[in-house]
C-alpha cells in the first residue's frame, strides 16, 4: 500500500525524523493562506508547492514548485492543479492532483538518498544510501554504482550503531552531521521495522546551508516514499488511516472488496484464472499465441459463484476486452461447481464478447458436460481441451494473428 507525501512526512515525523513544516490544501487560496502562516509561524522566505500524487519524480514533471511569495504560492497551486501530473513514474496521460502541500522551504547545501528496502536474496531489508540524492537511484545505480552504499539490517535487533557510522563516513558527513544523519537512519530502520514498511525512502535527505547557529547545517528529510505490506495491514491501523482510495484504479477496489487480485493491463484478453501462478502462466501463454492480456486476475483458490461474477464484471467492464480466457484448476473447489458458477455468473452479467473455457482437475468431466449443455445459452462460449488449445482459440476468436 502507498500512502501520500504529507502522510509519510507526519509518520516520519512521529518516528522523530525531522521534516520541514507543511500545510495541505486544496485550491490556490488556500495555498497562498499556507504560504503567509508558514513565513509568520516559521519565518519561511520560500516555500515549496507540492503535487500530492502516489508517483515520484514530481520535480521532473513540474509538480515541486519553488515559491518566494504567497502570489506566487497561489500561482504555482493554479498551475499545478489545472491540469493532469505527467512524471516519468504516472502514466502517459498523467494522473489529476487533488490536493497539494506547501511546505517550508529550506536552503540545502547537498543532497543525499536514504532508503530501506526488502531485499530478497539476502532475504532481509537492506539500507541503500548514496551521496547522489534528489535524482533517480536506478541512475546513480546504472552510471555511478561506486556512489551507493548498501548495509543489511537484522530484523530483530535493528541497525546497529557501528553501522550507521560506517555509512555516515562513506556518505562524507562531518562535525555535528554525522550524529544527526546517524539518528535519522536509526528512526528510519525503526519505522521501517515497526510499520511492516516494503520501502522507506527518503529523496532528498538534506544538509542545509551552514548558519551562525548551526556552522555544519542541520540534516533533514525533504521528501519521503513509504510503501506498506498489504499482508501486514492487519495490525498497522495508522496506516490504514491513510488510504486514499482515488489512488487507486477502481476496477482495482472493487476486486480487493471481493478477495479477488486483480491488476488491469494493457492487452485486450481478459484472464478469469484461480492462483498466481496459473494466473502468470496463462498470460504467457496468451502472449506466446500473438495476445496481449488485459488484466491479471486471481479468483483464489476457493472460487466462489460470487467472486466469478464479481470477477466477470470487473473484467468486462474493462471496454478494451475483446475475449475472455477463464482457467481454472479444479482442487479444493471442484470443476463441476466452478462449471455451474461460471455459467451463471456469465448469464447474470450477460455479455457478447467470445469466451473460452479451460478446465482441469477435479470433476473436469462432469464439468465439461454442464458446460456443453450451457452452449445454447452462452453462444459466445466454447471450450479448450487443454491451456494451448484453449490460448489458441481465444486468440483466434479475437483476431490475433496466429502465431
Ligand atoms: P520528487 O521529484 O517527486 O521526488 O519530489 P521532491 O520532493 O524530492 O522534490 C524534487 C526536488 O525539488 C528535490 O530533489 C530538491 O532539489 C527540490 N526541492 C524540494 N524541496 C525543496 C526545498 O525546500 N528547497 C529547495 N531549494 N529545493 C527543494
Ligand atoms: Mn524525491
Amino acid at each position: 500500500m502507498n500512502i501520500h507525501e504529507y502522510q509519510s512526512r507526519e509518520l516520519l515525523q512521529k518516528f522523530g525524523i525531522p521534516v520541514p513544516p507543511g500545510i495541505l490544501v486544496q485550491n490556490p487560496v488556500a495555498s497562498e493562506k499556507a504560504f503567509d502562516e508558514l513565513q509568520k509561524r516559521h519565518g519561511s522566505k520560500v516555500c515549496v508547492v507540492k503535487a500530492q500524487v502516489h508517483a515520484g519524480g514530481r520535480g521532473k514533471g513540474g509538480g515541486v514548485k519553488l515559491v518566494k511569495s504567497g502570489d506566487e504560492a497561489r500561482k504555482a497551486a493554479n498551475d499545478i492543479l489545472s491540469r493532469p501530473l505527467i512524471t516519468p513514474q504516472t502514466p502517459p496521460e498523467g494522473v489529476p492532483v487533488m490536493k497539494l502541500l506547501v511546505a517550508a522551504g529550506v536552503e540545502i547545501e547537498k543532497e543525499y538518498y536514504l532508503a530501506i528496502t526488502v531485499d530478497r536474496v539476502s532475504a532481509c531489508p537492506v539500507l541503500i544510501a548514496s551521496s547522489e540524492g534528489g535524482m533517480d537511484i536506478e541512475e546513480v545505480a546504472r552510471t555511478k554504482p561506486e556512489a551507493i552504499i548498501r548495509e543489511p539490517i537484522s530484523a530483530v535487533a535493528g541497525l546497529r550503531p557501528y553501522q550507521a557510522r560506517k555509512i555516515c563516513y562513506f556518505l562524507g558527513f562531518k562535525g555535528t552531521q554525522v550524529r544527526m544523519a546517524g539518528k535519522i537512519m536509526h528512526q528510519l530502520a525503526d519505522l521501517f521495522l515497526k510499520a511492516d514498511a516494503n520501502l522507506a525512502e527518503i529523496n532528498p535527505l538534506v544538509v542545509t546551508k551552514a548558519t551562525d547557529e548551526h556552522p555544519d547545517g542541520t540534516v533533514l528529510a525533504l521528501d519521503a516514499k513509504l510503501n506498506f505490506d498489504d499482508n501486514a495491514l492487519f495490525r498497522q491501523d495508522d496506516v490504514v488511516a491513510f488510504e486514499d482510495p482515488t489512488e487507486e484504479e477502481p476496477a482495482e477496489r472493487r476486486a480487493k472488496q471481493f478477495g479477488l487480485s486483480y491488476i488491469k493491463l494493457d492487452g485486450e484478453i481478459g484472464c478469469l484464472v484461480n492462483g498466481a501462478g496459473l494466473a502468470m502462466a496463462t498470460m504467457d501463454i496468451i502472449k506466446l499465441h500473438g495476445s496481449e492480456p488485459a488484466n491479471f486476475l486471481d479468483v483464489g483458490g476457493s472460487a466462489s459463484e460470487e467472486a466469478v461474477t464479481e470477477a466477470f464484471r470487473i473484467i468486462l467492464a474493462d471496454k478494451t476486452v475483446k475475449g475472455i480466457l477463464v482457467n481454472i484448476f479444479g482442487g479444493i473447489a471442484k470443476c463441476d461447481t466452478i462449471a455451474k458458477a461460471i455459467i451463471v455468473a456469465a448469464k447474470e452479467v450477460g455479455f457478447t464478447v467470445p469466451l473460452v473455457v479451460r478446465l482441469e482437475g477435479t470433476n473436469v468431466e462432469p464439468a465439461r458436460k454442464i458446460l456443453e449443455e450451457a452452449k445454447g445459452e452462452l453462444p459466445t462460449m466454447e471450450i479448450g481441451s487443454d491451456l494451448t488449445d484453449a490460448a489458441k482459440k481465444i486468440t483466434a476468436l479475437t483476431g490475433a494473428p496466429a502465431a
